[in-house]
């Protein structure tokens, strides 16, 4: 059996642009949480850490449109961008569902906080019923397996057919650069690790208990948002559909490095933008300005991002 350790899977293409604090980590994470209801669940907001985004990852943007955007948001461009890096916990009754498991020891030191926030909250890793995954990237996964294998025991794991095939093909994994070489070792040893709790989906599919998917590929070949509902309260989970708060709404088109297929992901965020939009539905996403709840409104031919008074909505 591969054993997937975070040593084993520290992440090498740091240097290109992903970059972690400068500063020593701090010695005391403070666990961040959000609860918001939705109808009758609640939408818990976990933050794992966070990572440094440099423009070097950002594609399909000139320069001076990625100044400006930056300047508009009242960033400094000199300055990667600074992203969260969210899971999110479902509570349905004592039905307890996962979105993503953050980072864990896979993706550097300034990510890895959930099993800390976890307990704050008075939830044990076993009492966690479901994990359904967007996508295999170690920023979303690397946090489902441990020194001791799975962290979840207790969970099904429920991951989109395509994306584990993607990240599974031994063939594919030897033909990969060597940067990508730690993203396949992770996705085989997840697969490994939860073994025959492991549950694929297709696109669209409904798992249950008011928690559909929605095929969102680009980003990865699987790549999946959640739609969360509850007779007229709707959310939708976006993933990394829109990533960067400061570019992705107001130049849908800009992508990021790691997409598999940056054309398939800039019209699957134009598409999912123009929905959540349209049908004014709350959406979350995974590396937003934390919590990462809001609307999205249409300016012209782009969005804008509209957070959600937090303090206001909480549970
Ligand atoms: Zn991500």
């Amino acid at each position: 059996m591969l054993t997937a350790t975070g040593a084993a899977l520290a992440l090498p293409f740091l240097g290109r642009g992903l970059a972690f604090a400068q500063e020593p980590a701090p010695t005391a994470f403070l666990p961040t949480v959000h609860t918001r209801a939705l109808g009758g669940m609640t939408v818990t907001t976990i933050a794992d850490g966070h990572f440094d985004f440099a423009q070097d990852l950002i594609v399909n943007l000139d320069n001076a449109a990625y100044q400006s955007a930056l300047r508009a948001a009242y960033l400094d461009p000199a300055q990667p961008i600074r992203v969260p890096v969210s899971v999110h916990l479902i509570r349905q009754g004592d039905q307890l569902t996962l979105v993503d498991a953050g980072g864990g020891s896979a993706f550097g030191p300034t990510t890895g906080h959930l099993a800390a926030s976890l307990e704050a909250i008075g939830v044990a890793p076993d009492q966690i019923g479901r994990v359904v995954m967007t996508h295999l990237h170690p920023d979303h996964a690397g946090g489902l397996i441990g020194d001791a294998g799975a962290v979840f025991a207790n969970a099904s794991l429920h991951v989109h057919q395509d994306e584990l095939a993607f990240w599974t093909d031994e063939e594919a994994a030897a033909a990969a650069p060597a940067d990508f070489q730690p993203f396949f070792a992770l996705a085989q040893g997840v697969r490994d690790a939860y073994g025959d709790r492991v549950q694929t989906f297709a696109d669209d599919a409904d798992l249950g208990g008011g928690v559909s998917v929605m095929a969102l590929p680009g980003h990865t070949p699987g790549h999946s948002g959640l739609r969360l509902s509850d007779g007229d309260a709707q959310m939708v989970i976006l993933g990394d559909a829109a990533a960067l708060a400061a570019l992705q709404f107001r130049h849908p088109d800009a992508g990021i490095a790691f997409d598999i297929d940056g054309a398939q992901a800039a019209t699957t965020r134009r598409n999912l933008l123009q929905m959540v939009t349209a049908d004014r539905i709350a959406v979350a996403g995974t590396h937003l300005p934390f919590p990462g709840i809001g609307h999205v409104e249409s300016r012209g031919d782009a969005f804008a991002w509209v957070p959600e008074d937090w303090f206001a909505t909480r549970a």
